[in-house]
């Protein structure tokens, strides 16, 4: 039987593919650039470098606000203070040695001003082979966003005990003590991740046709949608359950401290991450029974996120088997006449690493793979990221995508991936004397099937 696309997939697909592809880097030198650490910014880092080498994103990015298409939002939180008494005493108390201006702002426009800076021409050594500079802390296009993430941390820490019987003042005082120190701690790089999807889904107004176009490109690059039904182990009855859309998918990799070396794979992690079973009353047999979840992936996204759930609470350090080549097909909801699906393909190209116990201990880095230079070289170059060094990786042996690699090492150090992307692999082939992006997606697309046999 034929292969088909289910319709939610492809118009997520089409959308995203309107997006170009294309690396648009003014600068000779193509290689990533540092990000100079003034603290614990390191978790910001580790979660920004990925996301500045997902060109379909850096390509929508730079759209906001070039036309009316996409302007900011009057109503965005993120651009006025948030109302909590006490947060907003001490972000004013902070800005006695800054701009009070800085702790508000619409992610797209700070991230787009940071891309161009990044990307950019300026600030790039007037020696061959012309590295870019590390951008540092306090750089126009980068301190927005430094400030912004203290303003979204500046709040009490889970550990906060205030004393039993202290009075409103003392209250008061720890309080802001704790929210100060979280602005500037070491924090999740996830979380921050999240603040920064989260703001850029508040930058559009869902009220309005364009905002709705936003937030439809929006999902095509990161949103999976999943369907949910509940069927009775019992009489087998189904009941559908609304659909369920997130950035990606959660793991929670199968825990050494419970089987010592039990081997996982991210297949399989994914496998049990859409199944689930819950107790509860069925209505048609009148049990109370086990009842099982089972989800189907709806539509899926251009960058597929995977995160890794390590901390359970302590560090899980057994470590998962990372493919190169994801195929998800077999979990994607069959399209109509039973059809099966058409292939749903991805490959790894970045991650976030995590050194330490726990996620806001520790160090963040990240690798990335980059784009080809010159344009037709076989393999896309991959750089390991750490603040303001950035390093080419040249692996000797396989894996040739050291981004598979778990745990990843480097002088002696051993570095745990807690964030994965994945790029989705073309659908349709173009044309082959297309002059375009596309034609080298062709040739990736060859080359992979050469090196793992895919059909
Ligand atoms: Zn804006
Ligand atoms: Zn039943």
């Amino acid at each position: 039987m034929a292969r088909r696309e289910a319709p939610l997939q492809a118009q997520r697909r089409r959308t995203a593919d309107r997006i170009s592809k294309k690396w648009k880097i003014a600068r000779q030198n193509k290689s990533p650039r540092g990000l100079d650490n003034q603290g614990n910014n390191c978790y910001r880092h580790g979660a920004l470098q990925p996301l500045l080498h997902l060109p379909r994103f850096v390509n929508w990015i730079l759209k906001h606000k070039k036309n009316g298409h996409w302007p900011c939002h009057a109503a965005d939180p993120n651009k006025s203070l948030p109302e909590d008494e006490l947060t907003q005493a001490e972000i004013q108390d902070t800005t006695k040695h800054t701009k009070i201006e800085l702790y508000t702002g619409c992610v797209p426009c700070i991230l787009k001003a940071f891309m161009k800076a990044y990307w950019g021409k300026g600030d790039t050594d007037v020696q061959p082979p012309y590295l870019p500079l590390v951008l540092p802390h306090h750089h126009d296009s980068v301190l927005p966003l430094h400030q912004l993430a203290e303003r979204w941390f500046c709040r009490e820490s889970q550990d906060l005990d205030i004393p039993k019987g202290s009075s409103r003042a003392e209250r008061s005082r720890l309080t802001r003590d704790s929210k100060r120190a979280e602005m500037t701690a070491q924090q999740d790089a996830d979380e921050f991740q999240r603040q920064i999807f989260g703001g850029i889904q508040s930058s559009y107004d869902h009220g309005t046709a364009p905002g709705q176009a936003r937030h439809a490109e929006y999902d095509s690059l990161f949103t999976l949608t999943l369907g949910e039904v509940i069927e009775c182990s019992q009489c087998g009855n189904r009941v559908p359950q609304s659909n369920r859309n997130d950035i990606g998918l959660s793991l929670i990799p199968r825990d050494s401290t419970q089987v010592p070396n039990a081997s996982d794979t991210i297949i399989r992690a994914i496998r049990r991450a859409l199944t689930d079973t819950v107790v509860g009353m069925c209505d048609p047999c009148g049990q109370n029974t086990t009842r099982n979840i089972r989800l189907s992936i709806l539509a899926a996204p251009e960058y597929l996120r995977l995160t890794l759930n390590l901390y359970l609470p302590q560090k899980n350090t057994n470590p998962i088997s990372i493919p190169d080549i994801l195929d998800i097909t077999p979990h994607m909801a069959p399209p109509a006449g039973g059809h099966p699906h058409d292939p749903v393909r991805y490959k790894l190209v970045s991650a976030t690493y995590h050194m330490g116990t726990t996620n806001k201990s520790g160090h963040y880095t990240a690798n990335v793979t980059g784009p080809r230079v010159p344009p037709f070289q076989p393999q896309q170059p991959q750089f390991f990221c750490d603040d303001a060094r950035i390093t080419r990786n040249r692996p000797t042996v396989p894996p040739t995508n050291v981004v598979t690699n778990n745990p990843y090492r480097r002088n002696s150090s051993r570095y745990d991936p807690v964030i994965l992307y994945y790029e989705r692999l073309p659908h349709v082939l173009p044309p082959l004397n297309r002059k375009t992006a596309d034609q080298v997606c062709v040739e990736e697309v060859d080359e992979i099937r050469k090196n793992y046999g895919i059909g």
